[in-house]
């Protein structure tokens, strides 16, 4: 479950949850034009008050742990330490949920993606599947 490769920081500002006016699923996190991974509609979602909060977002420097005022309404965003002069990514937040396994009710925490995913309970290994 880790599609974190990149060196850099995660935003902890997240744009709103949005469903797609076409098929109401969940539609992936994100500003700008968001494509729906169920039924292909792309839409254009705008937010105003989460690119000035991406833009006042502060994060410390993962090389020297300056703190930096982003500066940068978009996630991701390439950013230059002024301290220390390392490069770094601010990743896109991704929002989480817990979901409870309905055999052994263990909450499980997981990346909030859109669509349908088979989930398999660590605890108990009953498989269940959870749909946004
Ligand atoms: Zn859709
Ligand atoms: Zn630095
Ligand atoms: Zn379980």
């Amino acid at each position: 479950m880790s599609d974190e490769e990149t060196p850099g920081v995660e935003s902890r500002i997240s744009p709103p949850d949005l469903t797609c006016p076409r098929c109401n699923h969940l539609l992936p996190s994100g500003l700008g034009v968001i494509k729906c991974v169920m039924c292909d509609a792309e839409v254009n979602v705008e937010h105003e008050g989460t690119r000035r909060k991406w833009r006042e977002e502060k994060v410390s420097c993962p090389e020297c742990s300056k703190v930096l005022v982003c500066g940068v309404d978009k996630r991701p965003a390439n950013l230059q330490c002024s301290s220390c002069g390392s490069h770094f990514v601010l990743k896109p937040h991704r929002p989480k949920i817990e979901v409870a396994c309905p055999k052994c009710d263990r909450v499980l925490r997981m990346n909030k993606r859109p669509g349908e995913r088979d989930i398999s309970c660590p605890a108990c290994d009953a498989e269940f599947k959870i749909k946004f």
